[in-house]
């Protein structure tokens, strides 16, 4: 019989890397079927063959998240005799969070669906841009793309408009159809325009920025670490503009951080400062929540006028920050019914 040992490296929901092992016995002899409950963690109520012993590491995953470990590892195990080291997608996490929330929210199904068509789309290029541009990697964002940069994912962005044409909204799907006519040499201008820009806001500019977001992920995964802590409300690596808040579980609290509208790094901020002008004066600064989605703060400032959702995991820990964000568009109404700009608006324009 033949021992695998498999290591499977996996975020859990505090953001930190947690390292699960596990052990799998198998040979070809045996057949996989028949099942039998976890007996380490009853609670986990993971089934696993009974050809398979296995150890997880009982920390606060989802279901969901250690069966998909443990089903890939499964699968690697079949084929793959040594140890190795994988990671569970951050874009599968996003995919299966916009597939419930489109099951709760039926007015966000459109635009959640639309979304989990993008992350897949995603996925694939950010795996595909990591074996086409293997050296790229660079120090600052605010450079411009060199000549093979713009090339390689110009070839790619009319495969990317065509999957916003097939399952974005009519008007988005009328503007990826009008821009796939207007040829390569426009759409490397676009991309190379969007890349050095501060900031966008118009749907062309977020239709690139959602193509290039994952690019940028991969560059940010091969840049160095930055300072753990930063007062800048602007991004450590690509200096934009965060996204959205998250607050995560710190002592008896919930310690706040922000997350890059483009490449998502995540960096520490003060609860009691406003990201858009710095201020600090707490009078000036106000916090809303919506029953139908109390985890999620809309925090305006009345000094300059300008808001950000933060999502609260300390109250709801099942959340995918980014995915949520997306799905509370009811809430950003409701902030510009009020007078609230948004300090930067997401992927879908909201
Ligand atoms: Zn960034
Ligand atoms: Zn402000």
């Amino acid at each position: 019989m033949e021992r695998i040992r498999i290591h499977i490296l996996f975020t859990n929901r505090h953001g930190s890397g947690v390292r699960s092992q596990a052990q799998a016995w198998h040979s070809s002899s045996l057949p996989w079927n028949g099942s039998r409950p976890c007996t380490k963690h009853n609670r986990c109520g993971f089934q696993s063959k009974q050809s398979v012993k296995r150890e997880c590491y009982n920390a606060k995953f989802t279901y969901s998240q250690r069966r998909s470990a443990f089903v890939a590892a499964l699968a690697i195990s079949l084929e793959t005799p040594f140890n190795l080291t994988m990671t569970v997608s951050s874009w599968q996490r996003r995919i299966q969070r916009a597939e419930e929330l489109a099951r709760e929210h039926p007015f966000a199904r459109e635009m959640l669906g639309y979304y989990a068509h993008v992350a897949s789309y995603q996925q694939d290029l950010n795996r595909r841009l990591a074996n086409g541009l293997p050296g790229e990697s660079r120090s600052t964002f605010h450079a411009e793309l060199s000549a093979n940069e713009v090339e390689t994912l110009s070839s790619r962005f009319e495969s990317f408009l065509s999957v916003a044409e097939a399952h974005g909204p009519k008007s988005l799907g009328e503007l990826s159809r009008e821009l796939r006519t207007r040829g390569k040499s426009f759409c490397s201008e676009l991309l190379q325009h969007v890349w050095i820009a501060p900031s966008f806001s118009d749907a062309q500019g977020l239709l690139a920025l959602a193509f290039l977001q994952p690019y940028a992920e991969l560059l940010r995964s091969r840049a160095p670490a930055h300072p753990a802590r930063s007062a800048l409300a602007l991004c450590p690596f690509c200096n934009r503009k965060p996204g959205l808040g998250v607050l995560r579980q710190m002592g008896d609290g919930g310690a706040r951080s922000m997350i890059c509208s483009f490449c998502l790094a995540e960096w520490e901020f003060r609860r009691i400062v406003c990201p858009g002008c710095g201020g600090e004066d707490d009078k000036k600064l106000s916090v809303f929540t919506a029953s139908e989605f109390d985890y999620i703060r809309v925090e305006c400032c009345d000094a300059c006028k300008t808001y950000i959702k933060s999502v609260d995991l300390t109250k709801n820990g099942r959340a995918e920050p980014l995915v949520d964000e997306l799905a509370s568009a009811p809430l950003d109404l409701w902030a510009r019914e009020h007078g609230y700009a948004k300090l930067q608006n997401n992927l879908l324009g909201m």
